[in-house]
């Protein structure tokens, strides 16, 4: 594949994706075929997947050339070395992020570990491949004996891959439930079959962090199956979750009793609820705000920034002072400085001061790669309002 300059510039600063648009003379590639890449001088810039529907066309395997017997062996050596960087990052959980795509140099790849269960996902054609998926399931099976792999599939990402429909399903092993922990909070896992479950991984060493300010009387909004809720109840006096998802709460409260807790949780609109409990006074000492990508694409990225601050605004004029406000984006479009900006018109439109105890990102189990800014999507504030 030749790419144009700015394309070549692009990677050659680190990155490892090219656009369609960036492909100034495509090669005879069928999907998902092994490619080298060069610029318009025909300089090699190195070997990478090729995506024939994606509009992220090239992604970057090597700098290298690779040959495609070669490619297995590379693909079984990233994946022991994703393994091997959790071994140092990952403490006190059974459950983490194995394999994290273009932050593990594993493009197209999710592993997700709970306990002993793993969830396998492919987003791209060269990851679909046969040898492929075969030689990541053994190098899984290799250094994890796990009692069961399983596939998740999201039917849209392989209809815009172009891919052929797959159920998801049993991969390895017998299992597919478990019960996994997080800094000693046990949950329930489903991977398969009725309701199924499964965590946000990436807030993993948030919940501890937020855990070491929480206190008093605590509201989890956007709590999901209870992430940052069961870990506040461990040192707060009274937790309600509050999501608008019945499902959702329902495993929230199985998880509960698994931990021998017995904790509120409200169905409702986050929107419609702190509006009407900043109007009736309500207070808390901590809030938790953890609200989903409302910025999917770059152009909703205002409007997202609009619903971020009218959450943060009513969650602060609730707080007592001295209160803990644990904010959050996983939108990747809304920048660091973005999100910054918002909570402190935010701040300043409640007449509140606040001051940041801790500015986080994901856990260390989600990459970041310094020069692929994609890989940087989740913040997390944890502020002392005054
Ligand atoms: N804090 C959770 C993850 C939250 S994911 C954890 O740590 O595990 C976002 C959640 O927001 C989902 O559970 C979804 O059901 C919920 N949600 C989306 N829109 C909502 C709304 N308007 N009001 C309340 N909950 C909403």
């Amino acid at each position: 594949m030749t790419i144009t300059a700015r394309a070549a510039a692009r990677l050659r600063a680190g990155h490892v994706w090219v656009y369609k648009s960036d492909i100034s003379k495509v090669e005879q590639a069928g999907p998902g075929a092994l490619v080298s890449v060069r610029d318009e001088r025909g300089r090699g810039l190195g070997t990478a997947l090729y995506s024939n529907s994606s509009q992220i066309a090239v992604r970057i395997i090597s700098r290298d050339s690779v040959s495609a017997d070669e490619l297995r062996e590379l693909i079984a050596g990233r994946v022991a070395a994703a393994i091997d960087y959790r071994k140092q990052v990952v403490r006190n959980s059974d459950a983490f992020r194995v394999v994290f795509s273009e932050a593990d140099f594993l493009p197209g790849l999710i592993v997700d570990k709970y306990n002993d269960v793993l969830a396998l996902q492919i987003l791209t054609q060269s990851m679909d491949a046969r040898e492929l998926r075969d030689t990541v399931v053994a190098e899984l099976v290799r250094e994890f004996q796990p009692a069961g792999i399983i596939e998740r599939v999201d039917a849209r990402i392989r209809e815009l891959e172009q891919l052929p429909p797959r159920e998801g399903g049993q991969l390895q092993g017998a299992k597919s439930s478990t019960v996994f922990s997080m800094n000693g909070v046990r949950f329930r896992y489903e991977g398969l079959g009725g309701q199924k479950t499964g965590a946000f991984l990436d807030q993993r060493e948030n919940y501890a962090a937020a855990e070491r300010y929480a206190h008093g009387r605590a509201l989890d909004v956007f709590t999901y199956q209870g992430g940052f809720a069961l870990h506040l109840a461990r040192v707060c006096d009274e937790v309600v979750g509050v999501d608008a998802s019945r499902e959702a709460l329902e495993v929230a409260e199985q998880n509960a009793k698994l931990n021998g807790r017995d904790m509120d949780w409200l169905e409702a609109n986050a929107f419609d609820l702190l509006k009407d409990y900043s109007e009736a006074g309500e207070q808390y000492d901590t809030i938790a705000l953890d609200p989903p990508a409302f910025a999917k694409l770059k152009r909703a990225a205002e409007g997202a920034v609009r619903g971020y601050k009218e959450l943060n605004l009513r969650a602060l004029k609730m707080l007592k002072p001295g209160g803990i406000l644990v904010t959050c984006s996983c939108s990747h479009h809304v920048s660091e400085a973005d999100f910054l900006e918002m909570v402190g018109a935010a701040a300043a439109d409640a007449k509140r001061s606040i001051r940041i105890l801790e500015k986080r990102v994901q856990a260390q189990d989600h990459p970041v790669l310094l020069n692929v800014p994609e890989t940087l999507y989740l913040k997390c504030l944890i502020c002392r309002v005054s």
